[in-house]
């Protein structure tokens, strides 16, 4: 298929086809990336207005059972939802263990859901571009709320974040000891903090938790969009607080449209990817270049003798590099 004919199948809201299109952005072969990229560019056409939510948290804190109560609540009012993760964890296409297939059971099965799985990728920037362009393709399809989910286990936080508008973190409330082992990082990013399985015999526990977790926000630094981090407790598989999580969202959304800072936010976003796509672009450019290989080596070896520091031999190949190039 030729990309406008993908594109044609994505604005009819054949999901098959937008199935098609991730794949092809995707596409590790460099051959594919011509026609992914005229793909990108008519979606962003049509790129919709969506919500894009990031959300995170450690392994078996409930990302995947609040997802799927969450994305039923966001379906009940009539948002066609896309679920993407982010899981640079996984070196195998589809055999995360994001993609078990029994995740999610009850979205995956409905019409107005989309769901994928992670992109396989060798670096987390490559994972996260594609990532990133997917967003484009499942605005342009017409969904109305685009949750990007990510392991918390590394960096992958903080791409996550660079894509989406609202980042969401999910909490265990632990044995007492609540501000321990939290990488402060990952909460100064967070606009909603969640307390997840705050049910049975862990109620108490978890709304102990909410109230620490709210005050350790207070001493963070203010938002830049002047949203004050909200912090709730919630049950996903007794759906308890999870209608909350929506208000918190369109409270959010209303207060960022309002000042400005959501339009703000996504143009900063724009900016930074653009200079990261262009470091991946110069830095391929350059490990796939046979001479510039060579020179590598020879350098190398300068610097193993002892006769140039790496820095040195950084900045020779460097010159090398724009030279031959003919750009200086
Ligand atoms: P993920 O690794 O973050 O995606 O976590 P999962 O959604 O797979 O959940 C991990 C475990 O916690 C599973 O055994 C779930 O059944 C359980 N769990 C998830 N949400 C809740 C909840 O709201 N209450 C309780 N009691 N258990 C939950």
């Amino acid at each position: 298929m030729t990309p406008g004919q993908i594109f044609d199948g994505i604005r009819s809201g054949d999901s098959g086809a937008l199935s098609s299109g991730i794949t092809l952005v995707e596409s590790q072969h460099t051959e594919h990336r011509e026609d992914a990229n005229e793909l990108v560019k008519l979606c962003l056409e049509h790129r919709g207005d969506s919500m894009r939510i990031g959300i995170t948290g450690v392994p078996g804190v409930g990302k995947s059972t609040f997802i799927e109560s969450f994305g039923l609540v966001l379906t009940k009012h009539g948002k066609k939802v896309a679920v993407l993760t982010v899981d640079p964890t996984s070196s195998v296409s589809g055999g995360s263990i994001l993609a078990d297939k029994t995740r999610m059971q009850g979205l995956s099965m409905r019409d107005d859901v989309f769901i994928r799985p992670s992109p396989a990728g060798t670096t987390l920037g490559g994972v996260a571009r594609k990532t990133r362009e997917s967003i484009v393709l499942c605005e342009a399809a017409g969904y109305d709320v685009i949750l990007v989910e990510t392991v918390g286990v590394g960096q992958s936080e903080t791409v996550v974040k660079s894509m989406v508008d609202f980042f969401l973190l999910l909490m265990l409330s632990g044995a007492g000891d609540e501000l321990q082992g939290i990488k402060k990082g990952i909460m100064e990013m967070a606009d909603g903090l969640l307390i997840t399985k705050a049910d049975r015999d862990n109620i108490k526990k978890a709304e102990l938790a909410s109230a620490e977790y709210k005050n350790a926000l207070h001493l963070f630094p203010s938002n830049r969009n002047g949203w004050t981090p909200q912090v709730y407790t919630c049950s996903a598989i007794e759906n308890k607080n999870i209608d909350r999580v929506y208000d918190m969202l369109r409270e959010f959304y209303e207060h960022v449209r309002n000042n400005g800072s959501l339009e703000e936010s996504r143009k900063e976003q724009d900016k930074m990817w653009l200079a990261a796509t262009l470091k991946e672009l110069i830095s391929n450019d350059f490990f796939t270049n046979d001479g510039m290989l060579e020179e590598l080596k020879v350098m190398e070896d300068k610097v193993f003798k002892g006769e140039l520091t790496s820095f040195q031999a950084a900045e020779q190949l460097y010159k090398l590099y724009v030279k031959k190039d003919g750009r200086v």
